[in-house]
């Protein structure tokens, strides 16, 4: 389109591997807009379906029933972590958690068992038959997480845009739990996705666990719109992490059932036997028998929206 005062130039076809900087630094361009978004594998448009996600062992994320991931925030002995994994498979969990790697906003705080601490969900998982999510800090652990038979890699909210992990996490074929980062557009969580699409690994769980806003109350913001919003971007299944997103155990219950609401695929809840006394977490951890009464009224909820739990 060529006017009077400036010339329109437009583009058609794959996009996006155009660096749009690269064109507004043109000493003659005015300004460069993108129309498609620069996601293309996890954009919905190109895959209107949802993705399912199928662990060997059968269980599902995203097929429209509700996931649950329950357990401590991290795995502290094999006592706790065994207790911990009967107690909610009993409730109803579907999968276990227990952090093995902690990403600690100090160096002086308990880092995480570390290897020993996959060990022990390996010892849960052979007790209880519940597949294990656990996160990953390093390139380095991936063969060591293979070779623990993880079931689930999750890729926390600090490492959302570590983009060399990311690559090689596409590089395998395990399913990748994806955090939102702390101040992370949803555009930005996709491109992290994109990552580990593009190398081959489509096996991508995305989680809202609250982003970083003003409001002190509260550890994080949850943005359930959010949730909402991603379904309409990507055909990923997406799942919501109320207890990182607020830092209070008192109102996981609450956000957990309007999380369901608003159409979450699953919710990654954390879980402790005593958590006074947990090395992790405690004060937004649920007592088992808490996450068993949420667990019957989620439910009822599930029901209600015409949906199982998986
Ligand atoms: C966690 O799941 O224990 C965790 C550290 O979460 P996030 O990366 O969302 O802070
Ligand atoms: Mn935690």
């Amino acid at each position: 389109w060529v006017g009077t005062q400036s010339t329109v130039l437009g583009l058609l076809g794959d996009t996006t591997s155009i660096d749009i900087d690269y064109i507004a630094a043109q000493d003659f361009v005015e300004s460069v807009k993108r129309v498609q978004e620069p996601y293309k594998k996890a954009n919905r448009k190109f895959h209107p379906d949802n993705t399912v996600i199928t662990l060997p062992t059968g269980q599902k994320i995203g097929d429209g029933n509700l996931a649950l991931i329950a357990g401590p925030c991290s795995v502290e002995t094999e006592a706790q972590i065994c207790e911990v994994a009967e107690r909610v498979k009993a409730s109803g969990a579907t999968f276990l958690r227990g952090g093995a790697f902690k990403p600690r906003t100090s160096p002086y705080s308990f880092q995480g068992l570390q290897a020993e601490g996959l060990e022990l969900l390996k010892k849960a998982k052979a007790k209880t038959g519940l597949p294990i999510v656990t996160e990953i800090m390093s390139i380095g652990h991936i063969p060591l997480f293979e070779e623990e038979g993880v079931d689930i890699i999750q890729v926390g909210a600090r490492n959302m845009q570590n983009f060399e992990l990311l690559k090689e996490l596409g590089h395998i074929r395990k399913p990748i739990l994806l955090k939102r980062g702390l101040a992370n557009t949803l555009q930005e969580l996709l491109m992290s996705a994109e990552y580990i699409m593009a190398g081959g690994n489509e096996n991508v769980i995305l989680c809202e666990r609250g982003i970083r806003t003003f409001e002190t109350s509260m550890r994080n913001t949850l943005d359930l719109a959010g949730v909402v919003m991603l379904h309409k971007m990507t055909h990923l299944p997406v799942i919501v992490d109320p207890s990182h997103a607020c830092g209070h155990a008192w109102m996981v219950p609450q956000l957990a059932k309007a999380a369901v609401a608003a159409g979450a695929d699953g919710l990654m809840i954390e879980v402790h036997n005593d958590p006074a006394k947990a090395k992790c977490d405690g004060a937004q951890s649920l007592t088992p028998d808490q996450f068993d009464e949420l667990m019957g009224f989620i439910r009822k909820e599930v029901e209600f929206f015409g949906k199982k739990m998986n």
